[in-house]
């Protein structure tokens, strides 16, 4: 049976080595790491997601700071309230919870955040570096998806990773980083053609599609390390639950090792914008990480 990943474990750990890191920035360099982070509209999801990045910077002392606009707030407005956010020597860190409304162009107001602020690493100019192997800050989702998967098989150098999904936010940055990493990587989407054979090449299967246990067992090498990124809320025997995009219980017999959902890569992305904002923090003050 496959090890589980505890990627709990793992960001509950990092999480402590990051408050220890505040808590010193502050005595060393009176220096609080802040986020601000700016919510458009009445999305029950985002309200959720944001509360909860609220508290874990609670917990390690990082300053945060919401900013709330009405669904009907004007695109002026918005890229007007980043704007101020950019020239705030306050503010190390900028995240906009998407999606936006739809009369809103999540690309000109991502764009609008000062690159050394953007703290989810979706600017062009933080896209870009992380493509041609230079510094800045890297998506979150993939950041995380990366520790585990060093903190498991350590060198990935040579390994044949497959990345299923091809997104902005995870599938291509995820594929990126692994290039980084020296692997072979494959990224599949919705045209691959022979997507099971594509998936059993693979020694890192990452998945982050958004269908429910859509990748099978029989599409796994044996021994593989299985990070499944997918969050589908489904309802099951009258109960409401969570489930990835690989269906575990025919993974886990085969795989060496896979992450659970929940418990896995989702504390991972929040303890990942603490570690980029703490990251941004310092480098204002030209320290390093
Ligand atoms: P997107 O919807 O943006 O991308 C999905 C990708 O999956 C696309 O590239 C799409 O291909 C591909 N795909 C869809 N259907 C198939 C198919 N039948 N066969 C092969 N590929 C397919 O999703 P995201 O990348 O934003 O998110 C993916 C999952 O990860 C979701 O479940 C999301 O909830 C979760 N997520 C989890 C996070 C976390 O913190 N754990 C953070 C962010 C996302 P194509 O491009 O060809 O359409």
């Amino acid at each position: 049976m496959a090890k589980v990943i505890d990627g709990k474990g793992f960001a509950d750990r990092l999480c402590e080595q990051l408050r220890d890191e505040v808590s010193s920035l502050k005595q060393a360099h009176d220096l609080t790491p802040c986020i601000a982070v700016v919510l458009v509209g009445d999305d029950p999801a985002s309200h959720v997601y944001v509360s909860n990045k609220v508290k874990r910077c609670e917990q390690l002392g990082i300053e945060s700071r919401e900013h709330r606009l009405p669904a009907t707030c004007s695109a002026d407005e918005l890229i007007g309230l980043v704007a101020q956010l950019n020239s705030d020597p306050g503010v190390h860190g900028i995240l906009v919870q998407l999606p936006l409304p739809e009369h809103l162009d999540e690309n000109a107001v991502i764009n609008g955040i000062s690159p050394e602020k953007d703290v989810d690493g979706f600017t062009l100019l933080n896209t870009g570096a992380l493509a041609v192997g230079q510094r800045g800050l890297v998506p979150c989702t993939p950041l995380g998806s990366l520790m585990l998967l060093k903190d498991q098989l350590g060198d990935l150098s040579g390994l044949n990773a497959v990345v299923v999904g091809r997104s902005n936010i995870v599938g291509k940055p995820m594929a990126s980083l692994l290039l980084q990493e020296n692997c072979t990587v494959t990224i599949a989407h919705s045209r691959t053609r022979d997507l099971p054979g594509v998936c059993r090449q693979a020694d890192i299967l990452v998945a982050a599609v958004g269908r429910p246990r859509f990748i099978k067992g029989d599409w796994i090498k044996p021994g593989a390390t299985v990070i499944d990124v997918g969050i589908n809320r489904i309802e099951e025997d009258g109960r409401k639950r969570l489930v990835g995009d690989v269906d575990f219980d025919a993974a886990q017999p085969v795989a060496g090792a896979i992450t659970p959902v929940p418990g896995g890569v989702g504390p991972m992305t929040i303890a990942c914008l603490m570690y980029n904002t703490v990251t941004a923090a310092k480098a204002s003050r030209g320290l390093d990480h």
